[in-house]
C-alpha cells in the first residue's frame, strides 16, 4: 500500500478519502492492531481480492480521517469497508455480505470468488470435526467423503475409519469377547444356567452394523443441520484452488475454495504376496463379514492385529498370530510382552519370527480353506498351515497418492505417503492444511484427529491461537487384558534421560473381581516412570488390567497438568479399584523388591 500523505485541511482529507474510494475496487480503513480489521483483511485475502488497506493508527492524522469517515458514512469504527464505491460497513456487515453473496456481486468480475470458504476432503474423525466447527463459525463449507471398496467389495457409510471399520466395531466386538469371560466367571459367583453357551457371529455382526448405521445417519443429519454441504464423491485436486469430485456413477463436478483441509485417512496395507488380495481379508472386511471367520491366522503384531486376534479368540475361535519381529512396536516392550503372554495363556497361538510368502485356496466357501506358506526371518525354516480365514494387519497406507496433490503443489514424504505439516497443520502450500492419520510423525488416533480438526477451524475462522498438543497423548490397546499408556515407554525414557535419572515404580495386582473366579492372579501390572531431574514428574504411565481406557484417561489429564510422584502419593485412592494402585506404589524397579500382591 502506498503511504498516504495527509494535508491538514479538512476538505483535502475528505477529497483524499473520496479519491481512495473511487480509484480502488476495495478499500479497508483499518487499524493495524484491530482483530476485526484482521478478520476482514483475511477474508479478502482468502477471496484472492486485492485491496487497499489504510491503517489509520499508523498515520499522523488518522483520527481526522476517522472523524470524516463518520461524517460521510455514519460509522466511526473500523474496519470501514468500501467495495466498488459502495459502503459495505464494518466487520459483521462485510462477513454477512459475503455469506449472502452480496460481496461477490459487488466485486463483480474483478474478483476471483470461490464457491466455498473451505473444502474438507475426507469425512472421517478429523474431517467431520473440522467442517462442523468451520460451519459453526459462519463459513461456507463442503465436505467430501467417498469409500473405495476393498478388494473383497466391502464398503460403508459416512464417518470414516473409526465409526465403520475401526474403534467402534472393534470395541463392541472386544466387549462381546469380555462377556464370554464374564459368563464363565458368573458361575463362580453363583449364577446358574443350564444351556450350553455358544456365540452367534451373525447376530453380533448384525447388531454392531445396525448401530454403525445409526451413527452414519446421525452424521448426515448433523452436517445438514449445520449447513455443511456433504457430497458422497471422490475428490482430487485439478488446480491449487479447485477439485474434481467424482460420484459412484462416474459423474464429475468441479468446486473451488479459498482453503482446503486434507483428512483422507489411511487404508490397510496388503503384503504384495501371491494370494493376498484374492483370498485374505483386512480389518476393513472383518467387522461386516457375513459369516464366522473360523480358524484364523492374523498376520502382524501391532494394535490392529492384537486387538482383532484377541477378540476372535475371546469368541472361542482358534487364532494364531504371525509376528515378524516384536509385539506392539513403539510401545513399552515389557508391557507389550505381558499383554502378549496373557493372550498366550488364554489360548492364542503366536508364530514368532515368521513372514508369509504365499496364500493358496484349498476350498472356496464361507469360510473356505486356505493354505499359508511362511518363512522364518532367522533360519531357512518354512512353515505351512491351514486356516479358514487370513486377516492381514500389517499397517496402513496414507490415502494421499490419488488425490492430485501434485496439481496443488503439496509436498508428500515419498517413502510413506505421509504429509509433513508445521505446528499449525499447514502444508507447504499456505491455503492447504492436513489433519489426522495422514500426518507425518503424529498419532493415528481418533481423538487426536478430532482435536486437530476442531482447533484448526477455530484458528482459521475465530482468531484463536491454540494448537493441537501431540505430547502425552493417552492411548489404550484393547487386547483381552487391556493396556493403557501415556507418555514415554521405559526404553525411550532411558534413551532421553539416562537410567540413573529415572525412578521406575511398579507393581503387580489382582483385581478384586478376578479373585472369586480365581483367575489371572498377579497378571495385571502397573508402572510409572519418574524423572528425578524434574521433581519426580511422571513421564511414563503404563497400566495392564481391566478398563484400561477408563483408568488411563484420568491419569492422562493428571499428566497434562504435570503430575509428580509425590502428588500421586498424596492422592487418596478409591477402594476397591484397580486404579488405586497408582496412589500406593512403593517398590522401585531398581530395588528388585517383591511386587506380587497378596490381597487388598
Ligand atoms: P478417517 O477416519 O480414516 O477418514 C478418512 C475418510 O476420508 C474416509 O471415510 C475415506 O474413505 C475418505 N476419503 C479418502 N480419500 C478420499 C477422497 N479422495 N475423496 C473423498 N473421501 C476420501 N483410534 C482410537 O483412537 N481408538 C481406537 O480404539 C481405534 N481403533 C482402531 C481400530 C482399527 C481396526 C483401526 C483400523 C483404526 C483404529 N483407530 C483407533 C484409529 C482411528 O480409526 C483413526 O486414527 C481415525 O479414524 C483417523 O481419522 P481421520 O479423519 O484421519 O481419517
Ligand atoms: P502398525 O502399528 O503400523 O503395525 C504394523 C504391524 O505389522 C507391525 O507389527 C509390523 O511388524 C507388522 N508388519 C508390517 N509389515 C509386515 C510384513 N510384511 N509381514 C509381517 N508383518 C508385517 O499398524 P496397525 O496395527 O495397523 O495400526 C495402525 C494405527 O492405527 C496405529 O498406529 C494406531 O495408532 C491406530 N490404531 C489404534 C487403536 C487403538 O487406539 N486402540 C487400535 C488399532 C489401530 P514390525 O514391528 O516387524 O514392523
Amino acid at each position: 500500500m502506498p503511504p498516504v500523505e495527509i494535508d491538514a485541511g479538512r476538505d483535502q482529507i475528505k477529497a483524499r478519502i473520496q479519491e481512495l474510494i473511487d480509484t480502488n475496487s476495495v478499500v479497508v480503513f483499518s487499524k493495524s492492531y484491530c482483530p476485526y480489521c484482521t478478520k476482514v483483511k483475511e477474508l479478502f485475502n482468502d477471496l484472492n481480492v486485492e485491496c487497499n488497506i489504510i491503517e489509520l493508527d499508523l498515520m499522523e492524522n488518522g483520527s481526522n480521517f476517522q472523524d470524516l469517515l463518520m461524517e460521510m458514512t455514519g460509522q466511526k469504527t473500523v474496519p470501514n469497508v468500501f467495495v466498488n464505491k459502495t459502503h459495505v460497513g464494518g466487520c459483521d456487515n462485510t462477513i454477512k455480505a459475503h455469506k449472502d453473496g452480496l460481496l461477490q456481486q459487488l466485486l463483480g468480475d474483478k474478483s476471483e470468488v470461490y464457491d466455498y470458504d473451505l473444502i474438507v476432503i475426507g469425512g472421517g474423525s478429523g474431517g467431520l470435526a473440522c467442517s462442523k466447527e468451520a460451519a459453526n463459525l459462519g463459513k461456507k463449507v463442503m465436505v467430501l467423503d467417498y469409500v473405495v471398496p476393498t478388494p473383497k467389495g466391502t464398503t460403508w457409510g459416512l464417518g470414516g475409519t473409526c465409526v465403520n471399520v475401526g474403534c467402534i466395531p472393534k470395541k463392541l466386538m472386544h466387549q462381546t469377547a469380555l462377556m464370554g469371560t464374564a459368563l464363565q466367571d458368573a458361575r463362580k459367583f453363583g449364577w446358574e444356567f443350564s444351556e450350553q453357551v455358544s456365540h452367534n457371529w451373525e447376530t453380533m455382526k448384525t447388531a454392531v452394523n445396525n448401530y454403525i448405521g445409526s451413527l452414519n445417519w446421525g452424521y448426515r443429519v448433523s452436517l445438514r443441520d449445520k449447513n455443511v454441504n456433504y457430497v458422497n464423491s471422490y475428490a482430487e485436486f485439478v488446480e491449487p484452488h479447485k477439485i474434481k469430485a467424482t460420484n459412484r456413477r462416474g459423474k464429475e463436478t468441479f468446486h473451488t475454495a479459498a482453503k482446503f483441509v486434507l483428512a483422507t485417512g489411511e487404508r490397510p496395507r496388503y503384503l504384495g504376496i501371491p494370494g493376498d488380495k484374492e483370498y485374505c481379508i483386512t480389518s476393513d472386511d472383518l467387522f461386516s463379514l457375513p459369516y464366522c471367520p473360523g480358524k484364523t491366522l492374523v498376520i502382524g503384531a501391532s494394535y490392529v492385529a492384537l486387538e482383532c486376534g484377541g477378540f476372535l479368540a475371546g469368541l472361542g475361535l482358534d487364532v494364531t498370530i504371525m509376528v515378524r519381529s516384536i509385539l506392539l512396536r513403539g510401545f513399552d516392550q515389557d508391557m507389550a510382552n505381558r499383554a502378549g503372554d496373557h493372550m498366550e495363556t488364554h489360548g492364542v497361538k503366536f508364530l514368532r519370527k515368521f513372514v508369509p510368502v504365499k496364500v493358496e485356496e484349498l476350498e472356496a466357501g464361507t469360510p473356505g480353506r486356505l493354505k499359508v506358506t511362511a518363512k522364518s526371518t532367522e533360519t531357512d525354516e518354512i512353515f505351512e498351515g491351514e486356516y479358514n480365514t487370513v486377516l492381514i494387519a500389517v499397517g496402513r497406507d496414507a490415502c494421499t497418492e490419488k488425490i492430485g496433490l501434485d496439481q496443488a503443489g503439496v509436498k508428500v514424504n515419498p517413502k510413506n505417503g505421509k504429509i509433513p505439516v508445521n505446528d499449525e497443520e499447514q502444508t507447504n502450500i499456505p491455503h492447504i492444511y492436513a489433519i489426522g492419520d495422514i500426518l507425518e510423525g503424529k498419532w493415528e488416533l481418533t481423538p487426536v484427529a478430532i482435536q486437530a480438526g476442531k482447533l484448526l477451524a477455530r484458528r482459521l475462522y475465530a482468531g484463536a491461537s491454540l494448537k493441537c498438543d501431540y505430547v502425552n497423548v493417552p492411548t489404550t490397546v484393547f487386547t483381552p487384558l487391556e493396556y493403557g499408556s501415556c507418555g514415554h515407554p521405559e526404553e525411550r525414557a532411558v534413551e532421553l534421560y539416562g537410567q540413573e535419572n529415572l525412578e521406575v515404580y511398579h507393581s503387580l495386582f489382582w483385581p478384586l473381581e478376578y479373585t472369586v473366579p480365581n483367575r489371572d492372579n498377579n497378571r495385571c501390572y502397573a508402572k510409572i516412570i519418574c524423572n528425578k531431574l524434574d521433581d519426580n514428574r511422571v513421564i511414563g504411565f503404563h497400566y495392564l488390567g481391566p478398563n484400561a481406557g477408563e483408568v488411563t484417561q484420568g491419569f492422562g489429564a493428571a499428566m497434562k497438568c504435570g503430575v509428580t510422584k509425590e502428588q500421586l502419593d498424596n492422592t487418596i485412592g478409591i477402594h476397591p479399584t484397580c486404579a488405586e494402585i497408582f496412589t500406593t506404589m512403593e517398590v522401585t524397579k531398581r530395588s528388585g523388591g517383591d511386587i506380587t500382591q497378596a490381597g487388598c
